[in-house]
């Protein structure tokens, strides 16, 4: 069968380093032999400044990064809540909302504060995740020096308490629109009330990599004729 191909994930968040590895786990049933999936901290990576306007470009500088420095392909999200009735607000500066970068209490906080006024049936967003794909230039992959990105999104609304312990970020006060089935006879669950299976079946990370595995098998493992 040959040895694994390693291929790193960019992140440096512990919440979403969980999730994303979850996901990925769940794809890489059958190839679970053949790639193996390493983080940017393991290997020691820097953490990227996110330049970005955009998802897709913040998505595209993080795993471009990890694979100039580690050689290797990497995979890397950019994700966000967007707000309707604020633009789109918080968007990428969702990590960082309330100044305090990774304080997810204090940005969900400020986020309920700033929607107080706001009435339940103007209350609508979603979440977004950019996926992307870099295989550095080096020989020895299917496709080399390319790169892509794929886009998810979980539409919901925010509610004004928290609720649920599960999940990170803005989970407690998000209610996605595509409920688990047990949540028929109860009030709608949020995505922190929702177990790691049942989120990731509908979420904005969860659609976002299940575009982009085909892609990475094709190009890190297959003849590379899979379009991206
Ligand atoms: P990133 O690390 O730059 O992609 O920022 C992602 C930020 O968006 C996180 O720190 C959270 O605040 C928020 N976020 C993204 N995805 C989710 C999610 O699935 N649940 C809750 N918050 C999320």
């Amino acid at each position: 069968m040959g040895y694994a191909r390693k291929v790193v994930v960019a992140t440096h968040n512990e919440g979403k380093l969980g999730e994303l590895r979850r996901i990925l786990d769940g794809f890489l049933a059958d190839e679970g032999q053949r790639i193996e999936l390493v983080s940017a901290g393991q290997l020691g990576l820097s953490d990227p400044v996110e330049t970005g306007t955009t998802f897709q470009e913040n998505a595209l500088i993080k795993a471009g990064q990890a694979a100039r420095e580690s050689g290797l392909p990497a995979l890397a999200d950019d994700s966000g809540l967007v707000v309707d009735v604020m633009g789109a607000a918080p968007g990428i500066l969702s990590a960082r909302w309330s100044g305090r970068h990774g304080d997810d209490q204090a940005n969900l906080e400020l986020l309920l504060n700033q929607l107080n006024d706001i009435p339940d049936e103007q209350r609508g967003g979603r979440f977004v995740c950019a996926a992307a794909l870099v295989v550095p230039d080096v020989p020895g992959y299917a496709v080399r020096g390319r790169q892509v990105t794929r886009v998810g999104e979980m539409p919901g609304s925010i509610i004004r308490q928290a609720r649920g312990d599960n999940g990170f970020g803005y989970d407690p006060i998000f209610v996605p629109l595509d409920q688990p089935r047990r949540a028929s006879d109860q009030q709608p669950l949020t995505s922190a009330e929702m177990t790691s299976d049942e989120k990731n079946a509908i979420s904005h990370r969860g659609k976002a990599l299940a575009a982009i595995m085909p892609i990475l098998i094709g190009w890190v493992l297959g003849d590379g004729h899979i379009r991206g």
